[in-house]
């Protein structure tokens, strides 16, 4: 039984992704979507994330950031001096509680973020909906990095564009620009 869980949930392992979008890297961007967005901050719907296609649905559109039940997370060495802005990010959700060492591990990288697919310049990513978060320091507004990351412990991605602080739905988008 043990055995078999573990099989499921290897079938069903999902990463979610945050992709720094540079101006020179929209070239390769689908067209033709109508988007009202920049073009040169806006990924396409499909093609740029990791998200799967039942990953669970984006907060709504005029939504607050939902009063979660506490859940628990700890930032790892690797994120030395970027505390701050992380629990930053994970506060925004409500019901955090930072640990020494228990619930979702979060660790930092200086570069992109490595093995979570959705292509070469991604800056984020949650492995499994709080299963393990890394966050790339490449970013303008670490924060809200760890704030889009954490909320891929209950969400999916909410459309496509630049992510900010406006609300849950905004911060869920797909870039960091
Ligand atoms: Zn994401």
């Amino acid at each position: 039984m043990s055995t078999l869980f573990r099989r499921l949930a290897g079938a069903a392992l999902t990463a979610a992704v945050i992709v720094m979008f540079p101006v020179a890297a929209n070239a390769s961007g689908p067209t033709g979507y109508g988007f009202a967005q920049p073009a040169q901050a806006v990924g396409g719907p499909s093609g740029v994330d990791n998200v799967r296609a039942d990953a669970p649905t984006a907060p709504r559109a005029q939504g607050a950031p939902l009063a979660a039940a506490t859940w628990y997370y700890h930032i790892e060495s690797s994120c030395r001096g970027y505390e701050s802005s992380i629990r930053r990010g994970a506060n925004y959700w409500g019901g955090a509680v930072e640990t020494q060492s228990g619930g979702t591990p979060v660790g930092c990288v200086s570069g992109y973020v490595q093995g979570c697919g959705g292509g070469t310049t991604v800056v984020g990513c949650n492995w499994n909906m709080g299963g393990r978060i890394a966050l790339s320091f490449r970013v303008n507004d670490f924060a809200l990095l760890a704030a889009h990351e954490f909320g891929h412990n209950w969400y999916g991605h909410s459309a496509s564009g630049c992510m900010s602080w406006r609300s849950s739905y905004e911060v869920m988008r797909t870039h960091s620009c």
